[in-house]
């Protein structure tokens, strides 16, 4: 766990979890309690989410599955490619400055048609999906076309990050207080690993 030794400890603390999930997960021996009706009603009026995951829509990239995680235990917004507009980021914003999670994940992953697309048609704006096309193309602006599309994703991700703290005050000065910590992650298809890039 030396990738983690500079991160915050509450965030850290986090993040050590929901690898211990997702080793759970790959392992196959799933350990979430709190997936029954009962979590809810006990969650009836309240929310403490431990994290925020921002991660594609894709169906096979299910944030509480992946994580080994139940009700009430992430607050994930989904969105195809990971892309960010106003809506997504004032999502995001709302799970810091309102549920104070020390932690927000960034997960792209394999055989993202996002990143298929957006190879195959760039520079073009197409008719359909442009404001999703607007939020990866700076990425083949600045990295040229991309050979491997999972390679795309990872870099992807890396500009997230970049693109929500230059855009999100609330989320800049809560990782610059240390109160909030962004891990760029990846998802194998292959093995069901989540990875930290960077
Ligand atoms: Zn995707």
């Amino acid at each position: 766990m030396d990738l983690l030794k500079d991160i915050p400890e509450n965030a850290r603390k986090e993040l050590e979890k929901l690898i211990r999930g997702n080793k759970n997960f790959m392992n196959g021996t799933p350990t979430a309690k709190n997936m029954c009706l009962s979590t809810l009603q006990e969650l009836a009026l309240y929310q403490k989410p431990y994290a925020c995951v921002l991660s594609c829509s894709d169906s096979r990239v299910v944030p509480e599955i992946i994580f080994d995680c139940g009700i009430g235990e992430l607050f994930v917004v989904r969105v195809a490619g990971i892309t960010v507009g106003a809506n997504v980021l004032e999502s995001l914003e709302y799970a810091v400055k309102k549920l104070h999670v020390p932690l927000l994940i960034l997960l792209g992953h394999d055989d993202c048609g996002v990143m298929a697309y957006a190879n195959e048609h760039y520079p073009e704006i197409t008719d359909d999906f442009q404001s999703i096309l607007k939020c990866v193309y700076p990425v083949i602006d600045k990295n040229g076309q991309q050979n491997c599309n999972n390679q795309f994703a990872r870099k992807h991700t890396l500009w997230v990050e970049e693109y929500i703290l230059n855009h999100s005050k609330i989320i800049k000065s809560a990782v610059d207080e240390k109160k909030l910590y962004i891990a760029k992650c990846h998802f194998d298809h292959n093995n069901g690993e989540v990875c930290m890039i960077n």
